[in-house]
């Protein structure tokens, strides 16, 4: 099968649905780039045992599959709920933090100090907003009389969220913690942190990173709380790309102004020179369905219009009926879209004299003359993966070919629009790296005779220093060496 040529990135979650060697691998062959393991649900010895094909298809197929590992956060939910409890507009409910078994009158509810954060007035969500109750009396020790404004059936386990709520709850909890060593174990590619509130959650993480793994796994912070959209600008600078996590988005902010805000994040990654996943319900319906509906082909189409790198799917590859027709059909509408010159190079954005600014300078103008001289590739070498990402935020209408000789680094940066990652690790003159680079690129399929190459490279090589020289190069075969 030829190459995978789409550029926006497709992350899929890992489930029931996708167990074994033959399934990941068509997976894998058909577009997806990443897969993310949702601690909220992950079992070690399955997961370890996923990883471990997924690597394995990885190096027989010379791909670079990304695995993401998807920390919880401080997740409320309710305890276990009797059979049929069902909830009606107008009843008295109570939230309890004593153990207890859920019935028409009462749930258990997970969060120790819940009576003491919350307020009256304040509303209480629960199974992603499909029930709502509203605070009407709390004894600040450990009932919360509550009246419901939207019922329905409760069930087990559900999750609760409180979008008003002022929570004290620690961004990691003892299970994230778990997690994140397991992960570093696992040597994933990237870790995400949800509920994020504040730039010390995200501090927390790396810190834990840090004391615990010699390799710096980036973090990816999910934006959906309230006070992570009002704090964005104070995010960005403390991570490594952002999910817009819709799910949970949806039900802590009215979800009407889920749209706006997707477009706001959008281009405040792409200020950061970040990545940013647009995720969930994106092809909900093809959890059951083999095709997916009109409205969700257009979700998916605009938000690449408006600039994702990625784009997530969640049930629809972990327990659906249908995890890989899912990813061709999302693989479909991608192609179909993303050459449009609606995904144009965004506007120049002024960039500050700071750290890093040759780098980021070339990194811009590269790919701004890849655009005016029609050329078919940039390429960079890289040891940190910085070029990749300054290069991709600007969204050339070339490839953007990446070579590293550190397979962590390609397969982190396949979460980035547009980079394709190529293994090299010959350290040799310029004059011959950019031939060897240019070759590879070559045998790859993506340049031939008469096109044109950008090369960015460092000067002198000898100091393997940043990005500090861009070359044009017209490819001719002739040139090839051995
Ligand atoms: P989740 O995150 O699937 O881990 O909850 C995504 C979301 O909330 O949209
Ligand atoms: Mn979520």
């Amino acid at each position: 099968m030829a190459e995978n040529r789409k550029r926006t990135k497709i992350v899929a979650t890992l489930g029931p649905a996708c167990s074994t060697k033959d399934i990941l691998e068509k997976m894998m062959e058909s577009g997806v780039n990443v897969f993310r393991v949702n601690f909220s649900h992950a079992e070690y010895t399955d997961v370890e045992k996923k990883i471990k094909l997924i690597r394995e298809i990885n190096k027989s197929r010379n791909f670079n599959v990304a695995i993401l590992a998807d920390l919880q956060g401080p997740k409320l939910r309710v305890g276990k709920m009797a059979e049929k409890v069902k909830l009606e507009v107008g009843d008295t409910f109570i939230f309890t933090t004593n153990k207890c078994e859920g019935t028409n009158e009462k749930a258990y509810m997970t969060y120790q100090n819940f009576p003491k954060d919350v307020q009256v007035g304040e509303h209480i969500l629960v199974d992603d907003g499909k029930l709502l109750f509203e605070v009407i009396d709390t004894d600040r020790d450990s009932q919360v009389i509550t009246k419901v404004l939207r019922g329905g059936k409760l069930k087990s386990k559900k999750g609760v969220n409180l979008p008003n709520t002022k929570i004290s709850l620690p961004a990691l909890t003892e299970k994230d913690i778990e997690d994140v060593l397991f992960a570093i174990k696992m040597k994933v590619d990237w870790i995400a942190l949800s509920f994020v509130r504040t730039p010390e959650d995200l501090i927390q993480l790396k810190e834990l990173i840090k004391e615990n793994s010699s390799y710096k796994i980036p973090i990816i912070a999910k934006i959906e709380k309230p006070e992570a959209v009002e704090n964005i600008d104070k995010l960005t600078p403390y991570c490594d790309a952002l999910m817009c996590a819709r799910g949970d988005l949806g039900v802590e902010v009215p979800m009407e102004k889920v749209p706006l805000i997707q477009k706001r994040l959008v281009l405040k990654a792409k200020k950061a020179h970040i990545p940013i996943i647009i995720a969930t319900q994106m092809m909900e319906t093809m959890i059951t369905n083999q095709v997916p509906t009109r409205a969700e082909v257009n979700d998916v189409a605009n938000s690449i219009m408006d600039g994702a790198d990625a784009v997530m799917l969640s049930g629809e590859t972990s327990v659906g009926e249908f995890p890989l027709e899912v990813i061709k059909q999302m693989r479909k509408i991608i192609e179909s879209v993303e050459n449009s010159p609606l995904i144009s190079m965004p506007e120049t954005y002024v960039q500050c004299i700071n750290e890093r600014f040759i780098s980021k300078a070339i990194c811009h103008q590269a790919s701004i003359m890849a655009n005016s001289i029609n050329a078919e590739v940039i390429t960079t070498l890289t040891d940190s993966g910085f070029t990749a990402f300054q290069i991709s935020s600007w969204r050339p209408k070339s490839n953007i070919l990446v070579f590293s000789s550190n397979r962590r680094i390609l397969a982190m940066l396949n979460l980035l629009w547009g980079v394709k990652g190529i293994y090299y690790d010959r350290f040799v003159s310029t004059d011959q790296t950019i031939e060897d680079i240019n070759n590879l690129a070559h045998e790859r399929g993506y340049l031939n005779e008469g096109d044109f190459a950008i090369n960015i490279t460092s000067m002198p090589v000898k100091q393997r220093g940043m990005a500090n020289t861009m070359r044009i190069t017209e490819y001719k075969e002739t040139k090839k060496s051995n």
